[in-house]
């Protein structure tokens, strides 16, 4: 179980301080997708870039089980934060090195040895549908192949949260079709909490078990899709009109 409390982010600019969050309370629960959506420059990005700890929080914490992230530092924190894998928008896989070679690389830096290492890697590229693709390189692949790659990669280090920030923008109807059922069966069979960062409302309708609006960088809203849905004054769920059964 991942927990966000009372985060705070600002950046100091030229033009003065920017506050973008304002006080976020979160949690996500394990086997579920909470999607994050909100009008662009609401802070989205900056709050997965707190999670991921790419960048620091002002203030607030972020709880891996129950463990601050913040308090932590050097190895103890290296540790905790495998409990959170990442998939970027365009994927961000190394050009030069093969699809398997990418799957490796977390687990390279770890020092996990040869035998075990390819072992792993196949096991992760099947997970992912994509054993047959283990020795082409980024560049042979669609974009939905080079995401499901991305998320093999994420889930090198057995993370329990997958952070995804427009994971599926720019993606084809068919290829989105793909990474979301894949999200979706990773969610089931390892019980992973995802958060799922998207201005797609078919996405969230799609996948979401829960739904966070973020606006003017606190949670607007937030609450179980189909409930939102349901209720007649929210707003988010007016914009999830209408859901498929
Ligand atoms: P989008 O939907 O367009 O991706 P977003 O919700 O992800 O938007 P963020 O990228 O988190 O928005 O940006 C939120 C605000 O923070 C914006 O006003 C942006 O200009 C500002 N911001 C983000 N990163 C920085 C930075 N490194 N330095 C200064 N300001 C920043
Ligand atoms: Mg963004």
């Amino acid at each position: 179980m991942i927990e966000i409390k009372d985060l705070h982010k600002h950046y100091d600019t030229a033009q003065g301080r920017i506050e973008v969050l304002k006080g976020i309370d979160l949690s996500v629960p394990e086997g579920s997708i909470t999607a994050v959506v909100g009008p662009s420059g609401a802070g989205k990005s900056t709050l997965s870039h707190c999670i991921s700890l790419l960048e620091k929080p002002s203030s607030g914490q972020i709880l891996v089980d129950g463990k601050d992230l913040g308090a932590l530092s050097g190895r103890a924190l290296r540790a905790e934060r495998r409990a959170i894998g990442t998939i970027f928008q365009n994927s961000a896989l190394l050009s030069r090195l093969s699809v398997a070679e990418n799957v490796a690389l977390p687990l390279r830096n770890l020092g996990v040895v040869h035998y075990e290492m390819q072992q792993r890697v196949a096991q992760l590229l099947d997970r992912v549908g994509l054993l047959e693709k283990a020795n082409a390189y980024p560049g042979q692949l669609s974009g939905g192949q080079r995401q499901r790659v991305g998320i093999a990669r994420a889930l090198a280090l057995r993370p329990r949260l997958l952070l995804s920030d427009e994971a599926t923008s720019g993606l084809d109807p068919e290829s989105t079709h793909q990474v979301l059922g894949l999200l979706d069966s990773l969610r089931s069979d390892l019980g992973l909490s995802i958060i799922l960062i998207t201005h797609e409302m078919d996405v969230v309708r799609h996948v979401a078990d829960e739904v966070a609006q973020l606006a003017g960088g606190r949670i607007a809203e937030h609450g179980a899709l189909h409930e939102l849905v349901a209720s007649p004054g929210s707003a988010t769920g007016e914009k999830l009109l209408p859901l498929r059964a």
